[in-house]
């Protein structure tokens, strides 16, 4: 039966191919006595040997498509796969107790699991018991005939459907096969569907039910800009979406030709279009899409793509390669935000009831725990000032104290950098991310020590709003067009004028098209964005009129009480 769903638009683009099931398979089984113990020896060796098979292809294609060095994450789990004593206890529990192979394994591998979690300040212990925990799934799968799922081995034009992916199983992606994705939960400021919108793949998120609705292989249309999925499509609807595939198509052709284009309103005035970054990989998406700087680059993916901390020449390499390759357009780093729904493995962080409002970002940096981690970072980064035109910026300032103590850091690390005779610009500016609502109230005071800002709205609508990016039951509330919302914001660009700074955006909304109008109104200088919306936006900023814009945020401001009376007003104006 044809079955259609809606959920939330998170990344342009269609597609219609079968689906890829990413979803954990039921891996429950029940302890059985045996009489056939060498039946039940020879299973658990075709399992191990089909385990190998799985793992030594996995491997490969990490060297080739991620590196060498995540690549050797597969090594331990071959090495677990081929340990005679871990494999020896086992055959001997299944033959000296006569049990399945299921129950003689999982006995086997808990004890060493727990044995070695009981190490619990030793990180290579955990590591251990993380990587028999891993490779016990595999095997278990391959004696209970049910298959793995792993975005790594797809290798057909897919449709991946999964309840929820974290911003490693989408790095694991490949453009190439997977069509779109589609997941139950989710909201469009995830940090999935942000990396989804930079690898140009559409997806939807927050569907709720996709996962209940759907079998492997079955067929899926998806229309990643209205939020529509269809499963199991009639010919006649599956022709539609690959009309609306084709217009779509036809429509990035027309922005492209904007490529080479400063981004000037229709009045003349120049506005900066930057492109938001997680890697220096990301700057063919950068330079194809014609930014004018880069206005965000997350660097908390250098540390989430390795398997220990990034070394100081490892950052510095990775900074000097962008600021490069930028060719001394300017270049916005973040410091690591870690925390919320980025986690590093090997920072061994306690779990948290609230993740976003908890241990993260600069409050990590600024701890006896990231203190070293901090200062490695802004090293590497005042060394990298020479090669281009650097801007730092910390994330998740609450108070000033927290942007004295960050700057502080960083003027003592500069000092000793110039005292060892390593040169190091002397215009790096040095600003701050305005994502939370205490540091947007107070923004006139911090207006005075930055040299500028950058307002992350993804985080700021979450805070102000009181509602998750993450939950799609309160995606409702996710109003970028509140008044609310658009009152903070012109009180920090206003605040950055005053003093005569700059201010921008690297939140979602800085790319978003019913907003764009009312920023510009604003006199927001700076939007910085997926690098997959700049070509649109710099369209339809040709388009506008700064006066025209002016009068329309200013009735937004005062004569607006709801988002949608706001979203009425910006069709009046804008169309
Ligand atoms: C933001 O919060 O708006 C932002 C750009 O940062 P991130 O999405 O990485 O939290
Ligand atoms: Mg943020």
């Amino acid at each position: 039966m044809v079955e259609m769903l809606k959920g939330i638009a998170a990344s342009d683009g269609v597609a219609v191919a079968k689906a890829y099931l990413l979803v954990q398979p039921d891996l429950s089984f029940s302890k059985v006595s045996v009489e056939d113990t060498t039946g039940e020896e020879k299973r658990l060796d075709e399992a191990l040997a089909k385990s190998t098979k799985d793992l030594q292809f996995i491997r490969d294609k990490a060297a080739k498509t991620l590196g060498e060095a995540e690549a050797q994450v597969f090594d331990a789990h071959l090495m677990v796969l081929s340990d005679p004593e871990l494999i020896g206890q086992i055959k001997k529990n299944i033959v000296d107790n006569k049990v399945n192979a299921e129950s003689a394994l999982k006995e086997v591998t808990d004890m060493y699991i727990s044995m070695f979690e009981a190490m619990d300040d030793n990180a290579y212990m955990q590591e251990r018991a993380a990587d028999i925990r891993d490779v016990t799934k595999r095997i278990l799968a391959h004696l209970l005939q049910v298959t793995l799922p792993n975005p790594s081995m797809i290798n057909e034009e897919v449709v991946v459907i999964a309840h929820d992916l974290t911003p490693s199983d989408t790095a694991q992606l490949d453009r190439q096969f997977v069509k779109a994705f589609v997941t139950d939960i989710g909201g469009r400021t995830s940090h999935s569907a942000i990396m989804a919108r930079s690898l140009e793949i559409p997806a939807i998120v927050g569907t709720k039910e996709i996962t209940d609705k759907v079998k492997a292989n079955d067929i899926i249309a998806v229309n990643g800009i209205t939020g529509e999925v269809i499963v199991k499509p009639t010919e006649e609807e599956k022709a539609t979406f690959i009309k609306a595939g084709e217009a779509f198509a036809a429509q990035k052709a027309e922005w492209e030709k904007l490529k080479l284009a400063k981004t000037i309103t229709a009045d003349g005035k120049h506005f900066e279009l930057a492109a938001n970054i997680g890697t220096p990989k990301d700057l063919t998406g950068v330079n194809n899409n014609g930014a004018e700087a880069v206005g965000l680059y997350r660097t908390e993916f250098l540390y989430m793509d390795s398997p220990d901390f990034p070394t100081e020449e490892d950052q510095y390499k990775a900074y000097k390669a962008v600021l490069e390759g930028m060719n001394g357009k300017p270049v916005v780093v973040r410091t690591m935000d870690i925390g919320g729904d980025k986690e590093l493995p090997y920072l061994k962080l306690s779990h948290e009831m609230n993740p976003f409002l908890g241990y993260r970002a600069l409050r990590i940096s600024l701890s006896s725990l990231g203190d070293g981690m901090f200062r490695t970072q802004l090293r590497a980064l005042l060394r990298a000032s020479v090669h281009g035109n650097l801007r730092i910026m910390f994330p998740m300032v609450a108070t000033l104290k927290e942007f004295r103590a960050a700057k502080a850091l960083y003027n003592e690390e500069k000092q000793k950098l110039i005292e060892e005779g390593v040169a190091v610009s002397d215009s790096i500016q040095v600003g701050i991310m305005i994502e939370i609502p205490a540091a947007a109230v107070l923004a006139d005071k911090f207006a005075k020590e930055v040299d500028f800002f950058s307002i992350g709205t993804n985080d700021l609508i979450q805070y102000t709003m009181a509602a998750d990016r993450m939950n799609e039951q309160v995606s409702y509330l996710y109003q970028p067009y509140n008044p609310s919302i658009l009152r903070l914001i012109k009180h920090v660009v206003d605040s950055a004028h005053a003093e005569g700074k700059w201010a921008g955006m690297c939140g979602e909304m800085a790319g978003d098209q019913i907003a764009v109008p009312l920023l510009v109104g604003m006199g927001l200088d700076e939007f910085s964005m997926s690098a997959t919306s700049i070509l649109k936006t710099r369209s339809l900023m040709k388009k506008l009129d700064t006066t025209k814009m002016q009068e329309l945020s200013d009735r937004a401001l005062n004569d607006c009480d709801t988002m949608e009376e706001v979203v009425a007003l910006v069709q009046e104006y804008v169309g």
